[in-house]
């Protein structure tokens, strides 16, 4: 290969989220270990991959695969991605801090990485371990599900405040059971931090459609709950649509497919209308159904001025596969003509972000 056969950036990327990345001896040496002498932290099925970013640009979340051609070695006391011997580019590499490779552990003797996570730029608040859904391509239901008491949550947030830093905040984790105290509980925890700290970082949340308690899942009640929210300070919302086709819906998120589409849509308009156009973004998985259903889904949110996120499939079984990355060229190529007809953009905003969504960057 010579370097007229070279790709652009982020055709690179699409490719090392697909194939992986090896790592030379050297390279290895030059990093941090963890306890068992790994170095990058295996938290959740979308973020357990090293944060590369390639020339200074584009952020990647790349699973560590041996058998990758794709290759991280040093050249010069530098970073660089090589494919077989081709040296694409200079790389940065971005480990996770050091209490997450050291399993660190707060007062009560449960390790930090439990109650939050740093992945970039952006601290993840977990107050819900485990889920109440069962979506088919996540593990998180895997765990036990439990309730973090607030002042956990906020030891760990205050020890990575002072130890790691970080530029803004996602508050997500496990859905929670529809109960009025799981959600008086998850409401107090939007609330105490929103108070908090929302004038020091921005914050935003991940969540299903609800209301502030389980008798106003409803249009009048998704109203009120959102003016809350805004109320406490939180900056902006994720609420992720996930799958367009119903089949696929009913099969992989029967929980969210319960909730319906028109509500989904419905809970995204209102969010948009309260927290402004740029602060509302919803994920769709890309690799499970058809191209048609993609793209639709990502019309029906640019039409309601929502930023859609392209997201790959990861498999956690071995009947289905991760998109290749032809595939979602052409997903993000088409997903861009759809969102500039409607003067939206592809999400998220933040680069380091962007590290584990298909994108240019
Ligand atoms: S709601 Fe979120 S955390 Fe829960 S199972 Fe589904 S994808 Fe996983």
């Amino acid at each position: 290969m010579n370097n007229s056969n070279k790709k652009e950036l982020y055709e690179y990327k699409l490719d090392l989220l697909y194939y992986g990345i090896s790592i030379s001896k050297d390279c290895y040496n030059t990093l941090r270990k963890g306890t068992n002498n790994q170095i990058n932290n295996n938290d959740y099925i979308t973020t357990k991959g090293l944060i590369i970013v390639l020339d200074s640009k584009v952020y990647v979340n790349a699973n560590l695969n041996n058998d990758s051609y794709y290759k991280i070695d040093i050249l010069n006391g530098l970073y660089i991605l090589k494919y077989k011997d081709l040296i694409i580019c200079n790389v940065d590499i971005i480990q996770p801090p050091q209490f997450a490779l050291q399993l660190t552990k707060i007062s009560n003797g449960e390790p930090i990485t439990d109650y939050v996570n740093i992945h970039g730029d952006r601290i993840r608040i977990q107050p819900i371990e485990g889920c109440a859904n069962k979506c088919k391509f996540c593990d998180l239901n895997k765990k036990k599900y439990k309730l973090h008491s607030i002042n956990d949550l906020n030891e760990a947030f205050i020890y990575d405040m002072n130890n790691v830093g970080f530029r803004h905040v996602l508050i997500s984790g496990g859905s929670p059971l529809n109960r009025n105290e799981e959600y008086k509980y998850l409401n107090d925890v939007y609330e105490f931090f929103g108070k908090k700290y929302g004038n020091k970082f921005p914050i935003d949340i991940m969540l299903v459609p609800r209301g502030l308690n389980i008798d106003s899942n409803n249009y009048e009640g998704y109203e009120i709950f959102l003016k809350k929210l805004k109320e406490w300070n939180i900056s902006g919302l994720s609420i992720n649509l996930e799958l367009y086709n119903d089949d696929y819906r009913k099969k992989y998120i029967p929980q969210k497919d319960f909730v319906g589409k028109e509500k989904y849509f419905k809970f995204i308009e209102l969010a948009v209308k309260i927290f402004g156009k740029g602060n509302v973004r919803s994920c769709i998985i890309i690799g499970l159904e058809d191209i048609q259903d993609s793209l639709k889904a990502v019309e029906e949110l640019c039409k309601i001025d929502c930023m859609p996120v392209l997201s790959p499939y990861i498999p956690n079984d071995d009947e289905t596969f991760l998109p290749k990355p032809e595939f979602m060229k052409e997903v993000l190529l088409k997903s861009k003509e759809i969102a500039d007809k409607y003067n939206v953009e592809l999400g998220p905003i933040c680069d380091s972000c962007k590290h584990n969504a298909i994108h240019f960057r």
